[in-house]
């Protein structure tokens, strides 16, 4: 375009007015080439506004992780381009939500594990204590759960652990956050709630485990003892919190099982 514009310009020059002076012919060549070059430029810039978007999508979606949806048209080569760079991003960014859900998920109960308990626990402990709203902190165990494996059956076993995660997902509120930390052991983290508050929902909970019925079992076999702890301190240590909540599921446990136990501030 930069180079045959002018060319055609000058020839046509020369034809319409003959061989005028070499001033104004250059003069028109100048013009030409300019006008070719923006021409050419903007033919460029437009051809590569796939690149440019697919740059833009890729930049918010490093900063927001959130993927726009990039629609792409162009049928030339940038186009076939970028929609193959795009749908590889779209693939990766399904893999990594796979992964880190993988990452943060218990795979027979599908609660959260105990490495989201302990990333998202310290996060809502701060936010807690920053804006003065309470959380507790509930822990429970499964009584004598060995007994139910070597009777029952570790398949009986894997059953009640689905049956009371899937109990207590019901009876949970969205904000509230559930996760198997070990074997049989459970913890829900209940921010804006106060250890009485946690308490009447733990009560909840346990008459419901209590009332779970599995085949073969006896109704009223599946049990748990509960330890609850409330954040305390303008900096409270999600440790700290933890270790409150466990000593009162122990005395829980010492005080003959399926109970709760609050620990003192
Ligand atoms: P306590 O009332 O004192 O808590 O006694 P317990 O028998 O519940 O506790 P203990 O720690 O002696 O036994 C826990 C059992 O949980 C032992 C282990 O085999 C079993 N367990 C751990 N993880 C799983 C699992 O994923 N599935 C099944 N079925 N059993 C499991
Ligand atoms: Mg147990
Ligand atoms: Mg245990």
């Amino acid at each position: 375009m930069s180079i045959h514009l002018p060319l055609m310009a000058m020839v046509a020059h020369i034809v319409i007015s003959g061989l005028s002076t070499i001033t104004s012919t250059l003069i028109l060549l100048l013009l030409a080439t300019l006008m070719g070059t923006i021409v050419s430029f903007s033919a460029v810039w437009w051809l590569i506004r796939p690149l440019r978007r697919l740059s833009a999508s890729i930049e918010h979606y490093r900063n927001e992780g959130v993927l726009p949806p990039t629609d792409i048209a162009s049928r030339d080569e940038i186009g076939i381009v970028s929609r193959a760079i795009s749908s590889l991003v779209t693939d990766m960014d399904d893999m990594v939500r796979k992964l880190r859900f993988d990452a943060n998920t218990d795979v027979l109960t599908g609660l959260a594990n105990r490495r989201l308990m302990l990333s998202r626990g310290p996060q809502e402990l701060a936010k807690a204590a920053e804006n003065h709203d309470p959380l507790t902190l509930l822990v429970f165990d499964l009584d004598h759960f060995k007994t139910i494996n070597d009777t029952f059956g570790h398949e009986t076993g894997d059953k009640v652990l689905m049956m009371v995660a899937h109990t207590v997902r019901s009876s949970l509120r969205p904000a509230d956050l559930a996760a198997r930390i070990g074997g049989e052991e459970f913890c829900v983290l209940l921010p804006n709630t106060t250890a009485q508050q946690a308490h009447a929902i733990a009560e909840r909970l346990r008459t419901s485990i209590e009332t779970l019925t599995i085949e073969p079992m006896p109704k009223g076999r599946i049990t748990a003892s509960f330890g609850l702890a409330q954040s305390q301190g303008k900096k409270p240590l999600f440790q700290d919190v933890m270790v409150r909540a466990d000593t009162a599921l122990y005395s829980a446990k010492e005080h003959g099982r399926n109970c709760i136990m609050i620990s003192e501030m």
